[in-house]
């Protein structure tokens, strides 16, 4: 099926306006006519629900937790992009745009990243005018701070909480429409399925998490805001209920999954300590602002820090890296810590640790100054592993974090099924191969505020509303298929826990398809995945009832997709014979250990089209076009 992206025509800095323009419009008076689904309530879906029910369509909007407030985003920290160019420092559309071309090692498409680039701006005015509580200078004006893979300062922030405040900015506006009764919401409901009829989305099936019971939910279009997958790797930064089972039953009902192997391993996270572990916690990249990383010069030096001197330490970033030191990009960050760790220089109990030392900043700034920017990650690092910051080097190791594959989506983010939209970190669309630090709530925001609800007005133009509800068949058909999941799962009956089999996926997922790939590796993780998920089908136990309040079965559902999409991520990066961004098959790399791409054969996005759990997936390419931007080896020398 050729995949077609729907980028406008016209000059890079023009397609938008004309794009918008363009578009078909819904007439007001019959906006009150369409029924849109939102599932997700994090920063792509809260934006997306409230601004559709603003335009004045009815608006049904599902999330896994109990409120919208505890979706996913609230977890992020550090802060949110915009070229503003407050900061006066050379900032621009273009500058973010090419920024982000570049952190994505050329792999995203050009017109996505230019309009994301022109909307940023327009995200901070948005969230400024809802009252989210920005970092302020003395004088008043909006602060900024730099993140990783820029050499200007243009992340905006909200302490170490600015998930939390520009989330709980989409839910006052989300809950206003709430209010008014244009936004239906349903907390504590689990999207198990896709109802497709004609190609087309025209539904979905839930399962109530309180009651159990299974329920149908027709609408015009569907909106996915489902959030990313790292949890395949079990242990990673996301929250617990972040999956891919929205994303991949899609999948299975015919949207492309796109780049699915590309994933991003952040350099600044608190290391594993123990096998009793579920969770890793993040450390925010803009402590890498003032914060310096280094390890001992001599292999295996198990002195404490404080009795390194400072000739026997090596800053590697800074020495590398002169130009972007600490702040280079995730992936090339996180890379050098394995690769010092593996050359015997890691510190810490287990070895896998490098040092982030705020010594010279708190000598230059003062303890006061970096307690203000950094002080509630300071507590959160202290509390977790019982050390002070402020007196001993923080201890990191990289971990499984964002995932910049995701479903395929055209200019209009809009998927291959007609009326599936996908918005946020569920999307593959605007980070290529690595994402560049604070980009992430940057796309949400943009997807949810300034693109969907333009783009989907194009699309409901020309549908009839209401054309099929619940009795149609198709929903029976999908609510049928999804019960019988759930029985297939309680029935198993066997001894061995939910959370073994995740554990044991994500150790292979982490040690052939993590921060380095090789072809035998990835080889070997096919039939291990193969087995284990043979073996949960067999012997896997899942305690409770269908129709009851039961996270047991929660688990085993989207470990079961887990334990599928584990492969598809596997065979997308064994397809991939380059290096670039978080895919780095060590097979392809430069004299100096960089990512090294083929761009004469791997230019390209890899959508997947699902053809059967046991067969081959069939790989549709869609070609990336880079006429502004030339195409170089990405250097942060
Ligand atoms: C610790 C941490 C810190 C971060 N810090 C930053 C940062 O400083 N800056 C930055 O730009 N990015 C950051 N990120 C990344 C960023 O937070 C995420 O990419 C972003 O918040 C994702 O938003 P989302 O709306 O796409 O999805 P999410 O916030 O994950 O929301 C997903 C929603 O979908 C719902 N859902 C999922 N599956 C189903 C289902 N089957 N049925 C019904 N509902 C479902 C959930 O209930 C939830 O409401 C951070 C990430 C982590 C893990």
């Amino acid at each position: 099926m050729p995949l077609d992206s729907k980028i406008p025509a016209g000059p890079l800095a023009d397609k938008w306006d004309r794009h918008k323009f363009e578009l078909k419009l819904v007439n007001p008076a019959n906006k009150r006519k369409f029924n849109i689904i939102v599932v997700g309530t994090g920063l792509a879906g809260g934006s997306a629900a409230a601004s559709l029910a603003e335009l004045g369509y009815n608006v049904k909007n599902f999330c896994i937790q109990d409120t919208p407030r505890r979706a996913h985003s609230i977890a992020a920290q550090g802060g949110i992009n915009a070229s503003k160019n407050y900061q006066n420092d050379g900032d621009s559309t273009w500058r973010l745009f090419y920024d982000t071309v570049k952190g994505g090692d050329f792999r995203a498409r050009e017109a996505n990243v230019y309009r994301l680039a022109q909307v940023s701006g327009n995200i901070i005015d948005q969230c400024v005018a809802q009252g989210v509580p920005f970092a302020r200078e003395y004088g008043g004006t909006l602060a900024n701070r730099s993140f990783g893979g820029a050499q200007v300062s243009r992340t905006f922030y909200a302490r170490g909480q600015t998930g939390q405040q520009l989330l709980l900015g989409a839910y006052s506006a989300l809950s206003r429409q709430i209010a008014a009764g244009k936004v239906t919401m349903y907390p504590r409901r689990e999207m198990l399925d896709l109802v497709v009829a004609g190609n087309r989305a025209r539904g979905i099936v839930v399962r109530n998490l309180i009651s159990g019971q299974i329920e149908k939910h027709a609408a015009d279009a569907v909106v996915l805001c489902t959030g990313g997958y790292g949890n395949v790797f079990f242990l990673s930064t996301n929250a617990m209920a972040s999956n891919v089972t929205a994303a991949y039953r899609a999948h299975k009902r015919g949207a492309f999954f796109a780049n699915p192997c590309y994933t991003q391993i952040h350099p600044t996270c608190i290391p594993v300590h123990g096998t009793y572990q579920s969770k890793l916690t993040l450390m925010s990249e803009s402590l890498r602002n003032d914060g310096r990383v280094w390890v001992p010069k001599k292999a295996g030096d198990t002195r404490p820090p404080s009795q390194i001197p400072e000739s026997e330490r090596s800053y590697y970033l800074e020495e590398k890296y002169p130009s972007f030191g600490n702040l280079v990009p995730r992936d090339v960050a996180s890379r050098n810590a394995k690769e010092q760790c593996d050359a015997g220089r890691g510190v810490g109990d287990t070895g896998l640790a490098v040092y982030l030392d705020f010594a010279d900043a708190i000598r230059r700034d003062g303890r006061d100054v970096i307690a203000k920017k950094y002080g509630n990650l300071f507590e959160m690092y202290e509390k977790i592993v019982a050390d002070d910051p402020y007196e001993t080097p923080m201890m990191i190791y990289p971990a499984v974090h964002y995932t910049m594959g995701g479903l395929w989506v055209d200019y209009n983010l809009m998927s291959n099924l007609d009326g599936l939209f996908v918005l946020g970190e569920a999307n593959f669309s605007d980070h290529g191969a690595n994402r560049l630090g604070a980009s992430a709530l940057m796309q949400g925001l943009a997807d949810g505020y300034f693109v969907l609800p333009y783009t989907i007005g194009g699309y409901l133009a020309q549908v009839t509303p209401g054309e099929i509800d619940t009795d149609n068949a198709a929903f029976d058909q999908t609510a049928a298929t999804a019960k019988k999941r759930i029985e297939h799962l309680l029935a198993v009956d066997g001894k061995r826990t939910v959370d073994d089999f995740h554990r044991q996926l994500g150790l292979i997922m982490w040690d052939y398809c993590g921060m380095a790939r090789n072809d035998a590796g990835l080889e070997k993780a096919i039939g291990l995945i193969k087995e284990l998920r043979g073996e949960f089908w067999e012997n896997v136990t899942v305690p409770g009832s269908a129709g009851d309040f039961n996270q047991s079965l929660e688990r085993a559902g989207r470990v079961a997709d887990f334990l599928e999409f584990a492969e598809l991520m596997v065979k997308d990066a064994l397809h991939r014979k380059e290096s670039c961004g978080g895919h780095f098959n060590e097979g392809h790399q430069t004299e100096e250990n960089e990512a090294k791409r083929d761009d004469e054969n791997f230019c390209y996005v890899a959508a997947w089209e699902h053809t059967g759990i046991d067969s081959e997936p069939a790989l549709h390419k869609e070609s990336l076009e880079f006429e502004n931007v030339k195409l170089t080896q990405r250097s942060y020398k």
